[in-house]
């Protein structure tokens, strides 16, 4: 079994599920280790907002893009490791 990402801090992002894509094989679910996405009635994954952290898992475990990254407003501001590593003058 897969350790759990190490994330003590919403990244700044929000998955969001295009249900029209989603099959319900539930990959998603078994990959999120902070409980943030389920199956609802009609089968299609769900996030539960206040729960995703953003760390994409689903994303990645997901073989129809069905769930995205979305900037989530609310949850701060991604570091930018690109520009946290270029030189200061
Ligand atoms: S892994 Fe993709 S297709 Fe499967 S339930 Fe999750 S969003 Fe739907
Ligand atoms: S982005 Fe991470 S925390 Fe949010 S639903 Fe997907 S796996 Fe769970």
């Amino acid at each position: 079994m897969e350790s759990p990402p190490v994330i003590t801090a919403p990244s700044g992002y929000l998955a969001r599920v295009e249900r029209s894509l989603c099959a319900g094989c539930g990959r998603c679910v078994s990959a999120c280790p902070f409980g943030a996405i389920s199956l609802d009635g009609e089968e299609k994954a769900v996030v539960a907002f206040d729960l995703c952290m953003g760390c994409g898992l689903c994303v990645e475990r997901c073989e129809r893009g069905a769930p995205v990254l979305v900037r989530d407003g609310r949850k701060g501001i991604p570091l930018d490791i690109d520009e946290l590593l270029q030189p200061r003058p």
